[in-house]
């Protein structure tokens, strides 16, 4: 195992907030995480499980506090009796994206596997890089996450809150995810199924118990098909209209195998574009953001009557029994505007996004008191409950 010491949180975590913790434990394979565990024990610390800090606003007291930081990087491709393994990077730089190399073997039998339609399993390792791990799949004709590219983070907190955008979401690839239970000075291994991962909006099993599993792989199964499909209205009307307008650079022209990638490469850039002008993609000026800062309310339908009598022109999502409604909508309809700060002028909603927080030299406690002055407006008009999507440091570290 590896140890940096006296790291930043402010600097791990992308909302920037944070203190300097001791210690920072960089975990490659099983037997890091046992020696970690230990050092843990020994020195009686507590600890947290960081990723790339995408979704987590830090802790801005100092604590004996040790982060177990994931960085195992393999990824296993399997089909029929066919196995490719890869080492994939951990954290990128948007260029390197293009200094990848396709392999001809996985591409060919992704390609005529794709005309039977068969099924293809891939074992990601959690400290890689989800973004880099989506356009690698598209690289070689696999094309299930490209909706999702964009989103910061790390393969294995993807299961966690069941990351999802644009009208994907993680539980439809997720086969397993392998974790080990953190507890009673031991650790078990704990394989989730999908449907023991109770993945619901925003939600799983695993975010229940934040911390007490250490996702270590996350075993996704999707079938090979060579339509592309895209669920979501907004995404599909843009590409369609504007596709030509996504211009591919050099090294994806020269890598483009088959209309299917050509056709995943165009989504990938629609969804980048989509997603820039929310500032919701980690390389703008408001790039001190923890991406949607709030989850969008699930209503019953009994609670959604009672609102809507009140808002009769309230917008929604029906899903099954349930309304969903724009967490964006209420806090502009509550009358706070994009781009309002707090008295202090260091936090505040995003200019681009009424849905993101920007950190412009918040205190936590300045950025607890922003929320609660954004909760208590919503409430205030629309009886409605804003609860925040990230992590909060500060309510699960624990002593092992
Ligand atoms: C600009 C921006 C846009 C975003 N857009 C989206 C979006 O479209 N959709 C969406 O769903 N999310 C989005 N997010 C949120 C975030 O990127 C995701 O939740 C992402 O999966 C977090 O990954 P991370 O590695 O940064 O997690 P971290 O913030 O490091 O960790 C998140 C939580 O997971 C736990 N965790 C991390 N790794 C492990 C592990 N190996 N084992 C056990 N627990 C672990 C941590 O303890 C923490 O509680 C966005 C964030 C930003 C900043």
């Amino acid at each position: 195992m590896k140890i940096h010491y006296n790291m930043s949180l402010a600097e791990k975590t992308t909302f920037g907030i944070g203190e300097v913790v001791p210690y920072f434990i960089e975990i490659i394979n099983r037997e890091d995480l046992i020696q970690a565990i230990n050092f843990i024990k020994e020195n009686q610390l507590f600890y947290f499980i960081l990723g790339e800090g995408s979704n987590t606003i830090g802790i801005d007291k100092k604590l004996p506090l040790a982060i177990l930081h994931p960085n195992n990087h393999q990824v296993i491709y399997k089909i029929e009796d066919k196995e490719f393994h890869f080492r994939l990077p951990t954290s990128v730089q948007y260029k390197e994206f293009y200094q990848i190399t396709i392999d001809e073997d996985l591409l060919d039998v992704v390609n005529f596997y794709c005309e039977k339609n068969k099924r293809i399993q891939i074992i990601a390792d959690a400290g890689i890089n989800w973004d880099y791990f989506v356009f690698f799949n598209i690289l070689h004709g696999i094309g299930h996450f490209t909706a999702m590219s964009g989103i910061p983070g790390k393969v294995g907190s993807t299961p966690i809150q069941n990351v999802g955008a644009y009208g994907e979401e993680i539980k439809n690839f997720v086969r397993e995810v392998e974790t080990l239970l953190l507890e009673n000075r031991t650790t078990t291994q704990k394989i989730f199924s999908n449907s023991e991962c109770q993945f619901r909006y925003r939600d799983s099993i695993l975010k229940k118990h934040l911390n007490r599993f250490y996702i270590e792989k996350v075993i996704f199964d999707v079938s090979l098909e060579k339509d592309i499909t895209i669920k979501y209205p907004e995404l599909e009307k843009t590409f369609y209209k504007e596709k030509d307008l996504f211009r591919l650079n050099d090294f994806e022209e020269s890598s483009i195998k088959s209309e299917t990638i050509k056709q995943y490469f165009q989504l990938r850039k629609c969804v980048y574009s989509i997603r820039r002008k929310k500032g919701m993609i980690l390389d703008g000026v408001y790039s001190k953001s923890a991406g949607s800062f709030f989850t969008n309310p699930i209503l019953t339908e009994e609670e959604f009557l009672q609102v809507q009598k009140r808002i009769n022109h309230i917008p929604y999502f029906k899903e099954n029994e349930h309304y969903k409604i724009p967490a964006a909508w209420l806090i502009e309809y509550a009358g706070i505007q994009k781009g309002e700060k707090n008295f202090h002028n260091n936090v505040g909603i995003s200019p681009l996004h009424a849905l993101a927080l920007i950190n412009y030299g918040a205190r936590f406690n300045d950025l607890k008191e922003f929320i609660k002055y954004i909760q208590e407006k919503v409430y205030k008009k629309t009886n409605i409950i804003l609860n925040p999507e990230p992590i909060f440091m500060e309510d699960f570290i624990y002593k092992i």
